[in-house]
């Protein structure tokens, strides 16, 4: 029976262990764990990001405060504001929503954060624990992904890994958590030559791509694991029914789009023997993962662990 990894479940049993895990926290160095989050601009994809990072830090018990800089601070403004909160005792954690505004450099902010307080994992100190195999801040969506397949009982060690992207958030990190719990691990991008082939090897399958449904049958070996990263909005009434089928339509007519992962979704089901569904399987992690990741910094920086 195929087998599907529901993400919320596993969000769930994470924030539920975050919590006694703060308490201690607070009661080894008299304050909860801080989470200090920057948003810049008006995006808004990323303020319901933030706004469902900082109720969900509540839930958990982490103090949190978001900063709102005005859209036109300056590059050197925002490292100031960054400088500041490196500084500040109460705050573990800092996370810098993406995408910043094109005048700022993002480079440079991401490299201001102090390694022990980047609870993105993205800075190049954490991302050189993670190649040497050293403990970390691991980046949170694939540290979420190696969660919901171990929490399923997915055997990894051993097992041919295949990662279809090569991105700093995604890919990557990806590629070396799969490779530091033994899996055989092979990483696929846009220059990857006959992708469909090598993707056929793999016992697990990792999308994070950014194309709508581009992982089709030929990708999916009959019984292979899918896990599906992507997450892309359907607009095109023509290009939803060409993914869900006429007769699955009522999600996109009710709110005139749907998301759609990077694996087609019918196929992934049809062949996967577990699979992480769209909406509903990687994404709710990532927002877990920052939260323990932000306790985690609150117990090294507290002494605690
Ligand atoms: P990215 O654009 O930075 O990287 C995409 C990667 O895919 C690149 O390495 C590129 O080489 C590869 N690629 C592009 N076209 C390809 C092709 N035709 N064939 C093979 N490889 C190709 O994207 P990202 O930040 O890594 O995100 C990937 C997807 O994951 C997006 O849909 C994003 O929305 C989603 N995402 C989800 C979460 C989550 O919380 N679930 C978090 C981050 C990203």
């Amino acid at each position: 029976m195929t087998q599907i990894l529901d993400g919320n479940r596993t969000r769930d049993q994470i924030k539920e262990e975050c919590i006694p895990r703060a308490q201690a926290v607070y009661k080894h160095a008299r304050r909860p764990p801080g989470l200090a989050v920057i948003l810049v601009g008006t995006n808004p994809a990323s303020q319901v990001y933030v706004r469902n990072k900082t109720k969900t830090a509540g839930e958990i018990g982490i103090y949190n405060e978001t900063l709102s800089p005005d859209p036109s601070i300056t590059t050197e403004d925002l490292l100031r504001l960054i400088r500041i909160l490196n500084i500040r005792n109460e705050i573990d954690g800092i996370l810098v929503q993406l995408p910043l505004p094109d005048h700022i450099d993002a480079q440079k902010i991401l490299l201001a954060v102090a390694p022990e307080k980047d609870v993105d994992g993205f800075h190049p100190y954490n991302m050189g624990l993670l190649a040497t195999g050293r403990p970390g801040l691991r980046p949170c969506t694939p540290a979420g992904v190696i969660e919901i397949l171990k929490r399923n009982h997915i055997p990894i060690a051993g097992r041919n890994a295949v990662v279809i992207g090569r991105s700093t958030i995604v890919g990557k990190p990806m590629a070396l958590l799969l490779l530091e719990e033994n899996a055989t691990v092979t990483v696929c991008h846009s220059k990857t030559a006959d992708l469909p082939g090598v993707c056929r090897t793999a016992d697990i399958l990792v999308a994070a791509i950014g194309r709508p449904a581009m992982v089709t049958a030929d990708f999916i070996r009959p019984g292979a694991v899918v896990v599906d990263v992507g997450i892309n909005a359907i607009t095109e009434r023509a290009r939803a029914e060409q993914i869900f089928g006429p007769g699955n339509m009522a999600a996109f007519e009710k709110r005139g789009s749907q998301l759609v992962g990077d694996v087609h979704p019918g196929d992934m089901a049809r062949l996967a023997s577990a699979y992480t569904p769209v909406p509903g399987g990687v994404g709710p992690l990532t927002i877990a993962m920052l939260m323990r990741n932000t306790i985690e910094a609150a117990e090294r920086r507290t002494g605690l662990c």
